[in-house]
């Protein structure tokens, strides 16, 4: 009778087992999204569209420590390089060991000869270092061309983001590559339809090397939650795949301090997140989704010494475009010109609605900080210590240079911070911090993935789900 019982109960605990792999696995990597990227996003959601993040909700979570081998705080090629090898290395390395010399590989690799199809997708540059940690090589992420030659090698099915960085190098022409391999190429939303149809290698790029900020909501552009939907339905096959899909500008607003477009980001990356969801529906017993981060951006905090006990992100509300664009516009204004501080004024109170109601109230603090950005930008020789014009100004890109278009980001970076303030929203850093970040999981053997694990265990549950 001990024995039957024995017997029943190995046969249901390996029936469960078994029962548990997933065939469809979904990762989501927000890049540089942190708990407080998602939860500041979660609130605001609530607040502005009665609605929530979905991934929050996930049933099974737990945390992942993101430090490299040459840092505690990681860049994302390192990070990449843990979630898809499961070997840590120095920052800047793509898929190379410390060492510099013995290649690492990432498990999509095996699951392609496996013979699970394979999708590869990011609101950034495809050759950038998240998505190239899942298919390329790289003793330096910035080997663009490099990447970019490497992608066609891996006989992946299907690649959507931006367009490369470089095409073009002596070493060859990637568009070319691309054609050579029969990979089909596909550049407008229009086109998107077709694939499902195409029956073949399908690499679908973004002319403008990124898709559009979220804030920024431009008609007529690539979605990522489109080159998600699209990928499933490229993807879809009897043995099973496996989808990485990045939310690439998360990170890029996050190290800008820019507090709306970093929630715009968070949305336009739960967007993806949906679509996976009602695949998931369709086919729950079979599906995983995995939603986490490469590491967390900027050292984004929910509290501000300004607002104490009280927040307000429905002051996000007033930012009405992203630093990107909102530097077009004060550029149209200010290019060539002095800046004066009238007229800088007039443009943050119109596009902010700064002393309006509901919008920003300025103080005598505050206008006196737009007035250093204005001198900042009138007068370098002001400010010639590079690194006291970052810490002020977030021009670290250009703080060397003395031309007035090159500092023009000060007064943008003045209303981040005084918008970041004003809402209950704290940055500790232009960079990137050290801090472990989440990881949520729905779906065939979500409970795996409880618990507190480095970043290249999380590599290592997933290597382990393709048969
Ligand atoms: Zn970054």
């Amino acid at each position: 009778m001990k024995k039957l019982i024995f017997l029943f109960i190995s046969f249901l605990l390996i029936f469960r087992l078994s029962a548990q792999k997933p065939k469809y696995i979904f990762f989501f990597i927000g890049d540089g999204m942190g708990l407080v990227q998602a939860k500041i996003t979660d609130e605001y959601f609530k607040e502005q569209y009665n609605d929530s993040l979905s991934f929050l909700r996930f049933y099974d979570n737990g945390f992942q420590t993101t430090h490299s081998a040459s840092s505690k705080v990681t860049d994302s090629a390192a990070a990449g390089t843990a979630l898809s090898t499961g070997f840590k290395t120095n920052n800047g390395s793509l898929c190379i060991a410390p060492n510099g010399k013995d290649s690492l590989n990432s498990f999509t690799f095996d699951a392609k000869r496996k013979g699970y199809k394979i999708g590869i997708v990011t609101s950034v540059s495809i050759d950038h270092a998240t998505p190239a940690a899942f298919y390329a090589k790289a003793a330096g992420r910035n080997s663009y061309n490099d990447i970019a030659m490497q992608l066609p090698n891996t006989g992946f099915d299907y690649f959507a983001g931006g367009t490369f960085l470089e095409p073009i190098s002596e070493r060859g022409n990637a568009f070319q590559n691309l054609k050579n391999y029969g990979y089909k190429l596909v550049t407008s939303p229009d086109s998107l339809r077709f694939i499902p149809g195409m029956n073949g290698k399908v690499c679908v790029l973004d002319p403008a090397k990124e898709l559009y900020y979220g804030i920024d909501r431009e008609a007529g552009r690539f979605t990522l939650a489109q080159l998600t939907k699209t990928g499933i339905e490229a993807l879809f096959n009897k043995k099973g795949f496996f989808m990485m899909v990045e939310g690439g500008k998360i990170d890029w607003t996050s190290h800008a301090n820019d507090p709306a477009s970093t929630v715009y980001e968070t949305i336009e990356f739960e967007k993806a997140i949906r679509e996976a969801l009602d695949f998931y529906k369709k086919h729950p017993k079979e599906t995983l989704i995995i939603v986490s981060a490469d590491h967390e951006t900027g050292g984004m905090a929910l509290g501000s010494t300004l607002t104490g006990y009280a927040a307000n992100l429905k002051l996000l509300h007033q930012q009405p475009m992203s630093n990107v664009a909102f530097e077009k516009v004060i550029t149209q204004e200010f290019e060539g010109k002095e800046v004066d501080m009238e007229h800088a004024m007039s443009l943050v109170e119109k596009y902010y609605h700064v002393g309006m109601e509901g919008g920003i109230e300025f103080n005598g603090y505050d206008s006196l900080r737009l007035q250093r950005a204005c001198e900042y930008i009138n007068f370098p020789e002001k400010y010639p210590d590079r690194r006291e014009a970052m810490k002020l100004f977030n021009s670290n890109k250009n703080a060397a240079k003395f031309a007035v278009k090159d500092r023009l980001p000060a007064i943008i970076h003045t209303m981040n911070v005084i918008l970041s303030e004003k809402a209950g929203i704290g940055w500790t850093t232009h960079s990137h911090s050290g801090v472990p970040v989440p990881v949520y999981a729905k779906g065939a053997g979500s409970a795996d993935f409880n618990g507190f694990y480095d970043n290249t265990d999380l590599s290592k549950k997933i290597e382990v789900l393709f048969e």
